[in-house]
């Protein structure tokens, strides 16, 4: 039926500072996706000076695409290792050429996207929120002196651990990631026209509960229901 429970396999598509990571924690914690952040993964590769790291930390810090072979098979491996599991993904497919890669890869695990998430946030207010942004590279949580302080000022609530600023996180190398974002998004939403919702807002709180509604009404999902694989 039309309106049996569908696997959650998500993509979140947003400018810089958007609220892509703050979004894919709720998404975790509610309906238990694994979440698999492109932009997460690279800065733990290049705290931990991996061969990966090593090659992308240049391009991390201009603000510039990664190389697209790079990127595919990192994500290649993570979705291998969730296996059937519910995932999202933020920050990967960037370009088309690995939309294409991705594609191929979900057709063989007969995993194909059925949501891409569209946040769109005014870019007035995005530019304040990077300023004001503390991240964990480890977990990759995110946290705003503004809205959403650490409970210990410049520590991590789980673990305790210090708190980083994102070295990508200046004017400029901001403007740069928001042109490259903008080249980006109009051909990536028309390669997944027919799975793409809006979603639209000032602030995360306002933006989740609408893609908690599209959850529930595009994929019959609501939250806390998960069964853990497919
Ligand atoms: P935010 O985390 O603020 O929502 P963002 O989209 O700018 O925004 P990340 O997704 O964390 O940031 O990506 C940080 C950097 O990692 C990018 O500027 C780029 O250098 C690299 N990167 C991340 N994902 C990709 C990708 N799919 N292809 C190429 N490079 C990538
Ligand atoms: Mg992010």
């Amino acid at each position: 039926p039309a309106n049996a429970i569908q696997p959650l396999r998500l993509l979140l598509i947003g400018c810089p500072g958007s609220g892509k990571g703050t979004q894919s924690s709720r998404l975790e914690k509610n309906f238990g996706v694994a979440h698999l952040s492109s932009g997460d993964l690279l800065r733990r590769n290049i705290t931990e000076q991996t061969a990966l790291g090593q090659q992308a930390q240049q391009y991390v810090a201009d603000g510039k695409l990664v190389p697209d072979d790079l990127l595919v098979s990192l994500i290649d491996s993570e979705l291998l290792n969730v296996g059937n599991a519910n995932w999202l993904l933020d920050g990967f497919p960037r370009t088309i050429s690995q939309a294409e890669a991705l594609d191929a890869t979900l057709n063989k695990l007969m995993q194909p996207l059925n949501l891409v998430i569209n946040l769109q946030v005014p870019e007035d207010v995005i530019l304040q929120r990077i300023m004001d942004r503390w991240i964990h590279i480890p977990s990759g949580r995110v946290y705003n002196l503004s809205y959403n302080p650490p409970r210990v000022p410049g520590l991590d609530d789980v673990t305790g651990e210090p708190l980083s600023k994102r070295p990508d996180d200046t004017p400029e190398v901001f403007k740069v990631r928001l042109d490259q974002h903008h080249a980006m998004a109009t051909p990536l939403l028309d390669h997944y026209h027919d799975v793409v919702v809006n979603v639209k807002g000032n602030t995360s709180d306002e933006i989740y509960p609408q893609i908690e509604s599209e959850i529930v009404n595009r994929l019959g999902v609501l939250p806390g229901s998960m069964p853990e694989a497919f």
